[in-house]
């Protein structure tokens, strides 16, 4: 049976065709469109292209944004047309066929734990770094969601009090310190205050600070630039101690790191495992979590969500009926 993976951001809308085993055989792309409607138009045009070369039982979409327990509606995406909108039914009726929702990074941790780094763990938190932090728990395979669906908050846990300003409102949260625009912004600040430590990041800041990006920062680090480097074990430094409170909460049998800033997982993540085994509570006197590299990389929301839709295709063919 193949079904339909959506992953709907706020710059895309990838769609691809996932088998059983979680191969992912075909996929449309389109650039997100800002209004609701147009935003569906460009969904169903992705799934009505992959649904002419292929025979699909269902469709599931990958969500930036807060979905409802039921898996129907998205509440609120801080970067897509939708607020309150019955997101399923609407494309359902587009495409003609079922259709599930599911929070991007709940994807992802689902397609981990069938197919990826976190296959087998009965506790597993997904941690993905990326512009901010989006995370993820399983709990015997099942996503954790809180009692009103927003759990877990992993990148706005406050790390820093008075620390640097987040746009959620707060102050030092996690992702402030510990992401692409975190390792820029760490980069920026040590430049004004160690000019002479990066010269080449020094002349590009001059240009236009914006050109320091984390992307670049991470460059620069695997290039050997002493500065770049700085801020690198910046990161893992708080990617150690943002990784011993979840530890401290969830207690996991293993962390998977993804998202776009895990690409670089080589210069820091050593100096994060270190970092953590030693802060977190009882260090020394108790087991460790695994903390493994995600393992399907950018397609990790498109096969969680597709492996979704083919659960909830499979139920339906059983029991007449959607879950
Ligand atoms: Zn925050």
């Amino acid at each position: 049976m193949l079904t339909v993976g959506v992953d709907v951001g706020g710059t895309s809308v990838r769609a691809g065709v996932v088998d059983g085993d979680g191969a992912v055989l075909d996929t449309a792309r389109a650039a997100t469109p800002s209004g609701e409607e147009a935003l569906e138009e460009a969904i169903g045009s992705a799934v009505a292209e992959l649904a002419s070369r292929h025979r699909i039982a269902g469709v599931g979409l990958a969500v930036a944004g807060f979905v409802a327990s039921d898996l129907r509606t998205v509440r609120f995406a801080p970067h897509l047309a939708w607020r309150q909108a019955p997101v399923a039914e609407r494309i359902s009726q587009r495409v003609g066929m079922p259709v599930v929702l599911e929070h991007d990074a709940n994807a992802a941790a689902l397609a981990e734990h069938r197919f990826g780094a976190a296959r087998g763990a009965k506790i597993a938190a997904l941690v993905a770094i990326g512009t901010g932090i989006g995370g993820a728990l399983l709990l015997d395979g099942q996503v954790f969601r809180g009692a009103h669906g927003v759990a877990p908050e992993l990148g706005h846990l406050r790390l820093v009090p008075d620390g640097r300003p987040c746009p959620c409102g707060k102050n030092g949260c996690w992702e402030r310190y510990c992401s692409g625009t975190a390792l820029s912004t760490t980069a920026v600040e040590l430049l004004a205050r160690h000019p002479g430590q990066s010269t080449v990041l020094a002349r590009e800041a001059m240009g236009d600070p914006r050109a320091v990006t984390g992307r670049r920062v991470a460059g620069a680090a695997r290039d050997g630039d002493p500065l770049a480097q700085r801020a690198m074990a910046d990161l893992a430094r708080w990617l150690g101690d943002g990784l011993a409170l979840v530890a401290d909460v969830y207690d996991p049998e293993v962390v998977v790191i993804g998202g776009g800033v895990s690409e670089s997982a080589p210069l820091f993540l050593d100096d994060a495992r270190e970092r953590y085994a030693a802060v977190v509570t009882g260090a020394g006197h108790r087991p460790l979590a695994r903390i493994r590299t995600a393992q399907l990389g950018d397609d990790a929301g498109i096969v969680g969500v597709a492996t979704l839709a083919r659960d909830v295709a499979a139920s339906t063919a059983r029991n007449g009926r959607p879950r």
